[in-house]
């Protein structure tokens, strides 16, 4: 039986992507807070002091050298997309380290093709995929598998243009072509409470991409004439509330997800994924003139478009009336979860 007393655990994280706030949000609930830092990028960390201890590597995929020590202190991994992506889903399923979430899941949000199956399933509304250059029929978003935020995605408009811009990623193995959607990206982020079954709207935010949300400042003259190409590299995240009429639709199509979730089969333990997807995760999407929400992408874990919101959001202060970032969101279920004896419906 784990115990019930918060003082015997800590709420650990990697020092990157969203630590800042998981960190801080477990400290304001009271917890034990480990940052795993790589050696030399503590600073901030230390800045910020939102950590009471660090644990350190030399890169974070050496992550299993330090997991007894975390296993000693009754750590509580958080994962977000930095661990998702150092370690690969198929590691993480290996730890042995307490973490919060389920993890067969991430094995679905890490493959397109799974992904697609999930939120097909769902009855969401995905960009079409064409499976051959010869099929592309209007415009396109071209995406290669390896590639990280958005750098180096391509437009084309028909199998001609493809092909020649391709020829500019001579080293790309795998790529996905997909419909290019014209309206606005939406990022919806989501709280699973498995404690009190609710589903949350924690809040929106869309992305500042470099260089397509600049393109915009220079005549499209002058784009063609430097051969200007649009690139999606993420820099930062900006935050948004939405129309509140489609409210009602963004949270049905999150209880769908969490829904189908738990028919999940995971190929490693050969089971399905009966507590499904519980805790952070986000849809990501474009809303079109339609207002219709065509999602490209499900994000299984805090994302960081959460980190605009460390006092909390429009839609937290709603129902909190006091602070309540995604990061402290978490660490209230994870404290609610102890201190009434179900920890292990958190863990996966
Ligand atoms: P991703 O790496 O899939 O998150 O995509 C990076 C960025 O490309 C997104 O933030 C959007 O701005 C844009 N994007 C991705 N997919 C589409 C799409 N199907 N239609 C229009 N824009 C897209």
């Amino acid at each position: 039986m784990l115990g019930t007393d918060i003082k015997d655990y800590a709420i650990t994280t990697l020092g990157s992507h969203t630590a800042l706030q998981i960190l801080k949000g477990a400290k304001d609930e009271g917890f034990k807070t480990i940052c795993i830092c790589e050696k030399g990028r503590e600073g901030i960390y230390k800045n910020y002091n939102v950590a009471d201890e660090f644990l350190f590597v030399d890169k974070f995929s050496d992550f299993f050298e330090i997991e007894d020590e975390l296993v000693k202190r009754n750590a509580i991994m958080i994962p977000h997309g930095s661990f998702v992506s150092y370690l690969g889903w198929e590691k993480v399923m290996d730890i042995k380290v307490m973490h919060y979430g389920t993890k067969g899941i991430l094995e679905w949000e890490s493959d397109r093709t799974k992904e697609r199956e999930w939120l097909k399933a769902a009855g969401l509304r995905l960009p079409q995929i064409f499976k051959s250059p010869d099929d592309i029929d209007r415009a396109v978003i071209v995406k290669f598998h390896g590639a990280k935020g958005g750098m180096g995605y391509f437009i084309a408009n028909n199998p001609a243009e493809f092909y020649e811009r391709i020829k500019e990623y001579p080293n790309e193995k795998g790529y996905v072509i997909q419909e290019y959607i014209v309206g606005v990206p939406m990022y919806t982020h989501f709280f699973k409470s498995p404690l009190t079954g609710e589903l949350e709207i924690m809040s929106f935010d869309k992305r500042y991409e470099s260089n397509a949300d600049s393109i915009g400042r220079i005549a499209s003259k002058d784009q063609l004439d430097v051969g200007i190409r649009t690139s999606y590299t993420i820099t930062g995240n900006i935050p948004l509330v939405i129309r509140e009429s489609v409210l009602a639709d963004i949270f049905k199509m999150g209880e769908r997800v969490v829904e189908e979730s738990k028919k999940l089969h995971c190929e490693k333990t050969n089971s399905t994924l009966e507590k499904g997807l519980y805790g952070p995760f986000c849809l990501e999407a474009i809303i079109d003139p339609e207002l219709r929400f065509n999602v490209f992408e499900i994000s299984a874990r805090i994302v960081a478009g959460t980190n605009p919101y460390v006092h909390g959001s429009p839609y937290t202060w709603l129902k909190y009336n006091e602070p309540m970032s995604t990061g402290r969101r978490i660490a209230r279920d994870i404290k609610t979860a102890i201190e009434s004896g179900r920890l292990e419906e958190i863990l996966g």
